[in-house]
């Protein structure tokens, strides 16, 4: 399917990306901001934030915002005061991508590390209930929201060696199922993105011997996150879409 959408479709929406500082989410951000959108930036490195917003700036889009915060160490109380802050400063949010995760350790299943599975599971699932809540106020105010959860092809089918990354995808899997059957008769639609190999930081971690040429960048996949941000998508609900459905995933 083509996903297209009208160049400033995402005029007045603002917007949340988690993990905005690099990889995928700089991308999406740049690209919803391109479309119109008033992006906050979300992520732990305040550096590549500050390069991200630069991007925004000289790109001509609207002024982002940046929010500094490690998912890891986060707390319920970080996130309600955040969705404070965003309505007092831009009275609404129509957006929220969750897009940072952390890989952490691929090896055997007896080998699971606790002290990684918890870092993994906080980062990866536990971030995006506590956000997700803390949101769910201020999304539903708006007339048309929108929840993208960020999956992986080892989120719908398990795979060796995989650990605790496959079991935390296929939690946020779950987690936008059970939303998305809740939230049906309400104006926030919820799905899900499964990247496919995309040329990031991530992607290298896990496969250090591949040419990284032969992937598609986090622009080409932009498509998707456009369009299921935008007025085009209101009809998509409750699934979790390939954003490479062509691609045979890597072993
Ligand atoms: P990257 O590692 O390139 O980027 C991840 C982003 O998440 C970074 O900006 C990172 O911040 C941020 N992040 C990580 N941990 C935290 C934390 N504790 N608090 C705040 N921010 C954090 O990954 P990708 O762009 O490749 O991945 C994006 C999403 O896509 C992930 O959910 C991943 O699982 C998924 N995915 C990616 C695929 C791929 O091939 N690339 C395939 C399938 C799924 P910082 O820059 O500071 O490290």
């Amino acid at each position: 399917m083509e996903y297209q959408i009208a160049a400033d479709s995402l005029k007045d929406r603002v917007i949340l990306v988690t993990g905005a500082g690099d990889g995928i989410g700089r991308q999406a951000a740049i690209s919803y901001a391109a479309h119109g959108a008033t992006v906050i930036l979300l992520g732990r490195t305040v550096k590549k934030l500050e390069a991200v917003y630069d991007e925004i700036e000289a790109q001509g889009s609207p002024q982002p915002a940046i929010i500094p915060l490690d998912l890891k160490g986060a707390t319920k109380q970080n996130y309600l005061d955040m969705m404070e802050t965003i309505e007092e400063q831009f009275g609404r949010l129509d957006g929220l991508l969750h897009n940072a995760g952390l890989l952490g350790v691929l090896s055997p299943f007896d080998q699971i590390d606790e002290a990684s599975f918890d870092d993994v599971m906080q980062v990866n699932v536990k971030a995006e209930l506590l956000l997700t809540q803390a949101a769910l106020p201020l999304l539903k105010k708006s007339d048309d929201a929108r929840l993208v959860f960020t999956t992986s092809t080892v989120g719908h089918s398990g795979r060796a060696f995989w650990g605790t990354y496959a079991i935390s995808k296929f939690a946020t899997e779950g987690m936008m199922q059970v939303l998305a059957d809740e939230l049906s008769n309400t104006k926030v639609r919820v799905n899900a993105i499964n990247p496919g190999g995309t040329r990031t930081g991530m992607r290298a971690q896990a496969f250090p011997a591949e040419d990284a040429n032969q992937l598609k960048t986090p622009l080409d996949i932009m498509p998707l996150y456009l369009y299921l941000m935008a007025p085009e998508g209101r009809d998509v609900h409750g699934e979790c879409i390939d954003a490479q459905p062509k691609r045979q995933p890597s072993k």
